[in-house]
């Protein structure tokens, strides 16, 4: 099976757990702060706190900037349900704006949705495309909101070579095993604000501050949501390789695109030659006339061996969030998860792989269309 997206571990990655696992600390000791520093180096913010996931990231990133009960954050109902299900967590309402067809929040819909409750807006970099952060950031100052990046998918993306991560007031980005970089499980939030990164510490670890011998402090409610020394260690190594990573994933969505340009039954989402993609997942829109057979389409090619997903089932159409918050239709959003295919494309696949991926989903597309009947 060829997975959608897996992770790519080496033997360095390997040594650098082991050599943490024969140490000393396993928890609580020196290289969390320095895969801290390290990334906080590679997308250009001051400060950088880790998490054991980016959904406990989420959850402190909401709860320092004071997002409680009665709040509302504006966000995408195309992410996984972790990104809106945080601020639900502190007691806030989560309201969806519409998305573009490129699976990011449309920037032009958000000011219409701003009430006395909006205290964040939430953007999620879908599949690692930026978002237009420039026009986000705008809307965000005139009515005094923060904004706060889900790039869960986008460790590495950056406009005109500047890296997500450097610009909203949080980015929270993910480790889970399948995401640009691993650690297994686990999460950071990068920040400028100094303020912010003593709270996210604090919430992090239970609200303790040290005070000198035995003497500690619980100053504020906080959580253990600390990473282990060793899925640092694996992190640290894991950043190393990164851009090696992107490159490898760029390298076959160069080769999918030229094979899928022009296609007559799905689309491709292309980046804008300014920006980078972190490349997490490589999307097929396919066109109304298939919606009809995707079921069948997706099966086909589980069978296979293409371990295809789709990304997302909008938050709100969980029975969760139906309960709470009623029945929500946004147009665009309903139309592209009707069309979303995510297929594989990850730092593991040879050039082999995505010709006999490529041939494969053409194959079995045409052929859906073909058994198709109107
Ligand atoms: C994966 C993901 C999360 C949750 O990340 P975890 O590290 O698994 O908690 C949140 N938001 C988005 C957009 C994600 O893709």
């Amino acid at each position: 099976m060829l997975p959608y997206s897996t992770q790519a571990i080496e033997e360095d990655d390997i040594a650098a757990v082991v050599a943490v696992l024969r140490s000393s600390h396993l928890t609580q000791g020196a290289k969390v702060e320095e895969f801290e520093n390290a990334l906080a180096d590679y997308v250009g913010a001051k400060y950088c706190v880790t998490f054991n996931s980016a959904t406990s990231a989420l959850h402190a990133a909401y709860s320092v900037c004071g997002i409680t009960v009665g709040d509302e954050i504006i966000t995408t109902p195309i992410s996984f349900v972790a990104t809106s299900n945080m601020a639900i967590a502190l007691g806030a309402k989560p309201i969806f704006c519409d998305i573009k067809m490129d699976g990011n929040i449309d920037e032009n819909l958000i000011e219409a949705l701003i009430t006395p409750h909006t205290k964040a807006i939430v953007p999620v970099d879908f599949a690692g495309k930026p978002v237009v952060i420039d026009v986000i950031k705008a809307i965000a100052k005139k009515h005094n909101l923060l904004v706060i990046e889900d790039a869960s998918h986008a460790l590495g993306s950056d406009i005109n070579h500047q890296k997500i991560g450097s610009f909203a007031d949080m980015t929270i980005f993910s480790f889970h095993a399948i995401k640009p970089i691993t650690t297994g499980e686990g999460g950071a939030v990068v920040t400028n604000n100094e303020e912010f990164a003593i709270q996210l510490k604090l919430f992090r670890s239970h609200g303790i501050v040290k005070k000198n011998l035995w003497n500690s402090d619980m100053v504020c409610l906080g959580h253990n949501y600390r990473l282990t020394e060793f899925a640092a260690a694996l992190g640290l190594s894991q950043l190393h390789k990164l851009d090696r990573f992107i490159n490898i994933r760029e390298t076959i969505v160069r080769y999918y695109d030229e094979r899928f340009e022009h296609h007559k039954l799905f689309t491709i989402i292309h980046i804008d030659a300014s920006e980078q993609s972190a490349r997490h997942l490589y999307v097929l829109l396919l066109n109304p006339e298939l919606h009809c057979v995707k079921e069948e389409i997706f099966t086909e090619l589980q069978t296979r061996g293409l371990g295809v997903q789709v990304h997302y089932k909008p938050i709100y159409q969980n029975s969760f969030y139906k309960e709470r918050f009623g029945e929500i239709r946004l147009p665009n959003t309903e139309q592209f998860y009707r069309s979303e295919l995510s297929i594989p494309c990850h730092q593991k696949m040879t050039m082999e792989d995505a010709v006999y991926a490529a041939d494969i989903i053409l194959e079995v597309i045409e052929n859906a269309y073909r058994g198709c009947s109107f």
